[in-house]
């Protein structure tokens, strides 16, 4: 089982669904050129962020974050069951891993207080809700779900004009059950964790700051998807709603936090995750924590 790192008053525990390679990392970074991959490429099969056929390896997990008052969930990866055609691995998963993790961490579903989503995608809201007699209900019936409200607006209006979204199995359910709180992307929870403002990959992305003065820790969520993104804030990936506003989110954040003892957690880099930013070059080096 992964153990949890201790900053301030927090603990960090990551739960893992699915660690593996996905796509091209070229495809993944529609702007990543061959000479910039040969560059780099290196240090990032060393770290793990690539495979040896140049695939991008993603670690989909939560965060479960423990303080001396609440136990929280960030991002709820992909769950089970959720019909998902266009996304074969993840179709209508049958998959015991996520709540084996959970549990190993000694977290029964009642324990979470709070789910926070830093966004509305498919692989952060998963396991808000699981399937009972044909039916979405809260997989943690305890929890208040934290959603960006201006996320949840965008997406909604996507849903009604007939895009293909997680809204209806995994967002929406919630909303109905009196579990949502729909809140600004700066909103503060209470004195040691806040949210910041990081749109772009989404229309209202938020990252989650732990500690009194917000230093002890960060989690990103979608900010980056690779330690490449750091060394490069400006790659953007793929699905990015808005890639220029994500490299301001993401370079903005990166220099916040460079060269500070703070504990960087982004959701998807590969095992161990968690690091440190400095600076390297007209970028920052992302260097894991061991
Ligand atoms: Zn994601």
């Amino acid at each position: 089982m992964i153990s949890s790192i201790k900053v301030g008053d927090f603990s960090i525990q990551r739960i893992i669904e699915q660690e593996r390679p996905f796509y091209d990392i070229k495809t993944y970074f529609p702007s990543l050129t061959d000479a910039a991959l040969e560059e780099n490429r290196a240090w990032l099969q060393a770290c793990g962020a690539i495979d040896a056929a140049g695939r991008i390896v993603l670690c989909i997990q939560s965060y479960l974050v423990r303080t001396p008052h609440h136990t929280i969930l960030v991002d709820s990866c992909v769950g089970n069951d959720k019909n998902l055609p266009h996304r074969p691995h993840w179709h209508r998963m049958q998959d015991g891993t996520y709540l084996n993790n959970l549990a190993a961490a000694g977290v029964k579903v009642e324990d979470i207080d709070y789910v926070m989503c830093t966004h509305l995608h498919l692989d952060h809201v998963g396991w808000n809700t699981r399937q009972e007699n044909g039916r979405w209900v809260p997989t943690f019936p305890n929890a208040r779900y934290l959603f960006s409200k201006q996320e949840y607006q965008y997406w909604e209006e996507q849903t009604r004009s007939g895009a293909t979204t997680p809204m209806l199995d995994s967002v929406i359910p919630i909303v109905e059950a009196g579990r949502a709180d729909l809140v600004a992307s700066d909103h503060q929870v209470n004195d040691h964790i806040r949210f910041l403002p990081t749109p772009g990959h989404t229309p209202d992305h938020y990252a989650i700051l732990l500690g009194r003065t917000g230093q002890d820790a960060v989690l990103t969520g979608d900010l980056m998807h690779s330690p490449l993104q750091a060394k490069y804030p400006e790659l953007g990936m793929r699905v990015d709603f808005d890639s220029p506003l994500g490299a301001r989110s993401r370079r903005g954040l990166l220099q916040q936090f460079c060269d500070t003892r703070t504990l960087v957690c982004p959701c998807h880099f590969p095992s161990p995750s968690v690091g440190r930013v400095s600076a390297w070059g007209d970028g920052f080096r992302f260097s894991f924590d061991q």
